[in-house]
């Protein structure tokens, strides 16, 4: 598991709870200790639902191993990627993790919307790269969405469904295009919503009670965008906008000015919201 942030620890937190050995790799030494903080503390929630013993959850919690180096993945069978949504970022990661693990290692990459085909072609094993779209928060959704690049053999995409499914999981499999199929429907909406804050229409709580009691939507258009990461979401819109070259999907100047002012929701404490912790 190569990324240690909102996706990786619970990534590597379902992973581990099915059983696997699992090696959590970030550059930043303080983003390991948090996710084992929070993948902790999510087990123990769980535990309290009623969802596995105790044991079990130590059990799972034991076999994550932390780390700096992608040289951890030299043993993988299966490695998931779920670093920054930075296209430079993840080509750099793709070769490095196509030269550390071994050549039968199926590489998969949780981004939300940068090209399978292209993290692909940074690799010398495009039929075995893959993308594993989890969603957030990941021990609770049910959804991967399961993404076919250009050159994806029938073979990786079927191991990939099956992991999905090991880790109780409903996969769906969709080919590869700019945001797949849930970004592509998502981000334009939590982007027209920001809109509506930008140009005075309501204000956040608002939009919120709108989209929650109008259209039954668990989750407002902007609480969400906060537990996704402001800067994930500029990120995604980004690549919609250039990829598909289509003014429709221009990010919102105040979503812009709320990353460049650090607000990223959740992650950082304030977004559309204030959190406490
Ligand atoms: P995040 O900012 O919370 O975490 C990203 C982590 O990647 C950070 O800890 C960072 O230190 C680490 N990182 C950066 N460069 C690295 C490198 N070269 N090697 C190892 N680690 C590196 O981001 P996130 O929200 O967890 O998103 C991760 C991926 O998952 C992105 O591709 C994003 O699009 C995708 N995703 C996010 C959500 C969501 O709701 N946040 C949902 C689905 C998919």
């Amino acid at each position: 598991m190569v990324g240690a942030g909102t996706m990786g620890n619970g990534i590597a937190h379902v992973f581990a709870q099915a059983g696997w050995d699992t090696a959590l790799v970030d550059v930043a030494p303080d983003a390991l200790s948090r996710a084992l903080k929070t993948i902790q503390a999510n087990i123990e929630r769980l535990v309290k639902k009623g969802v596995g013993s105790k044991e079990q959850g130590a059990e799972a919690l034991g076999r994550i191993r932390t780390g700096t180096s992608v040289d951890a993945v030299r043993d993988a069978d299966f490695v998931v990627e779920a670093a920054s949504e930075d296209a430079k970022i993840k080509l750099a990661l793709f070769r490095e993790l196509d030269r550390a693990a071994p050549p039968a290692a199926i590489l998969a990459s949780n981004t939300s919307s940068i090209s399978i085909t292209a993290l692909a072609a940074a690799t010398k094993r495009p039929a075995q790269v893959i993308g594993m779209h989890f969603m957030n928060p990941v021990p609770v959704m049910q959804l991967v969405e399961v993404v076919r690049g250009l050159e994806t053999a029938e073979e990786t995409t079927r191991r990939t469904l099956e992991i999905a499914r090991a880790l109780g999981k409903t996969p769906v499999e969709v080919n590869d295009a700019p945001g797949f199929v849930s970004n592509r429907v998502l981000m334009p909406m939590i982007n027209e919503a920001i809109f509506c804050v930008m140009e005075g229409v309501a204000t956040p709580e608002a939009v919120d009670t709108v989209m929650k009691l109008g259209l039954g939507h668990p989750l407002g258009p902007l609480a969400l965008a906060d537990l996704i990461g402001l800067d994930t979401c500029l990120a995604i819109l980004e690549v919609l906008h250039h990829d598909l070259g289509d003014d429709k999907y221009r990010p919102a100047p105040l979503l812009r000015k709320l990353v460049a002012a650090g607000r990223l929701g959740r992650k950082s404490g304030q977004g559309f919201y204030g959190y406490r912790d």
